[in-house]
C-alpha cells in the first residue's frame, strides 16, 4: 500500500524545504509564513486536490490557513479534518515543532489521493494547515485553528473528528528517555519513547477509540492513548495545540503527538533541526493514518 522508503525520502524533502530552504517560520518573519503557505498550496495542486485559503488579518499583515479536500463519494457519511500548524516559534527552524506534522499531513494526503478511484471509502478528509499556533499567538483568537473552528461552528460544518498533528517526528529508545506530566508518571506508561500518543478529551472518547483501534493494526508503530477529563483544563500540557479550539466548539478532536517536551530535549530550541528526526517513525504514522481513513467503508 505505502512504500516506506519512498515516503521517508519525501518526508525528508519536506523537512529540507521547510526547515533549511525556508527556515524559521515565526510570526516575526511574515515572508517565510507566506513562502510556507505557497509551498503547501503548490503541493496539494500537484497531487490534484482542490485547495483554498482562509485568510485573516494579524496586526499589519495577512496570514492564511491552507485547506485542501478529498472526498471519496458524493455524500460521504464521515467528514474528518487532518490539521497541523505550519509556523514555528521564534529562534528555531522547528523541525519537530511542527514541520514534522506538516510533512506527515502532506504525505497522508498524497497516499489518500492515490487511493481515490481505486477504493470506495465513505469519507471526506480536509487537510487544514494552520497559519499561527506558537507564542505569542498561542491562546489568542489569532490562532489559525481558532479561526477555523469558530467559522466551522458558525456555518455548522459537519466534522466527525478533528485530528491535530503536533510534533510527530521524534523518537527515543533508551529506557528513561520518556517522561510524563504529573501525575501520569505513576500510571505505568512506557519508559521508552518509541510510540505515538493519541490525546483526547472525555467527549471525544468514541473518536479516540476508533483511531486507537485503527492505529493498533500497524504493528510497526506502538500507540498509547490518553483520555483527559474536563477538556484538559486540569492537565494543561494536553491542551497545547490546535485540537483545543475544536474541543471548545464542541467537536470531537484528538492530538497525535510524540509527547513534545516530555520526550524531545530540543523543544522550542535552535537545535530542533531535521537531523534529529526519525523518518521511519513518521512514515509509519502516515501508514497508521491511512489505515484509519481506510477503515471507513
Ligand atoms: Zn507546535
Amino acid at each position: 500500500m505505502i512504500d516506506n522508503e519512498k515516503t521517508v525520502e519525501r518526508l525528508q524533502e519536506h523537512l529540507r524545504e521547510l526547515t533549511v530552504t525556508i527556515g524559521e517560520r515565526s510570526v516575526y518573519i511574515p515572508k517565510n509564513l507566506e513562502r510556507t503557505a505557497e509551498y503547501i498550496e503548490t503541493f496539494y495542486r500537484k497531487i490534484g486536490l482542490p485547495v483554498q485559503r482562509q485568510s485573516y488579518q494579524f496586526h499589519n499583515f495577512t496570514v492564511a490557513n491552507i485547506i485542501a479536500e478529498i472526498s471519496f463519494s458524493d455524500n460521504p457519511a464521515k467528514h474528518f479534518i487532518l490539521g497541523a500548524h505550519y509556523d514555528s516559534v521564534a529562534g528555531t527552524v522547528g523541525a519537530d515543532d511542527n514541520a514534522s506534522a506538516v510533512a506527515v499531513q502532506l504525505e497522508t494526503a498524497r497516499a489518500l489521493a492515490a487511493l481515490k478511484g481505486r477504493e470506495k471509502l465513505d469519507v471526506a478528509v480536509k487537510f487544514v494547515s494552520f497559519a499561527l499556533e506558537e507564542p505569542p499567538v498561542y491562546g489568542t483568537r489569532h490562532m489559525g485553528s481558532r479561526v477555523y473552528a469558530a467559522k466551522a461552528r458558525k456555518t455548522n460544518e459537519q466534522i466527525d473528528g478533528m485530528i491535530c498533528l503536533e510534533m510527530v517526528g521524534y523518537a527515543c529508545r533508551e529506557p528513561g528517555c520518556q517522561s510524563y506530566p504529573f501525575p501520569l508518571m505513576f500510571f505505568g506508561y512506557p519508559e521508552e519513547g518509541n510510540y505515538i500518543g493519541i490525546v483526547g478529551n472525555f467527549s471525544s472518547r468514541t473518536f479516540t477509540n476508533s483511531l486507537f483501534k485503527a492505529f493498533r493494526q500497524n504493528s510497526n508503530l506502538p500507540v498509547i492513548k490518553l483520555s483527559v477529563p474536563m477538556s484538559g483544563y486540569i492537565l494543561p500540557s494536553v491542551r497545547l495545540s490546535d485540537h483545543a479550539p475544536f474541543w471548545d466548539k464542541g467537536y470531537a478532536a484528538v492530538m497525535i503527538t510524540d509527547t513534545a517536551f516530555f520526550r524531545n530535549p530540543h523543544y522550542h530550541l535552535p537545535s530542533d533541526t531535521m537531523d534529529k528526526l526519525d523518518y521511519d517513525f513518521m512514515a509509519e504514522l502516515v501508514r497508521s493514518l491511512v489505515m484509519f481513513f481506510n477503515s471507513h467503508r
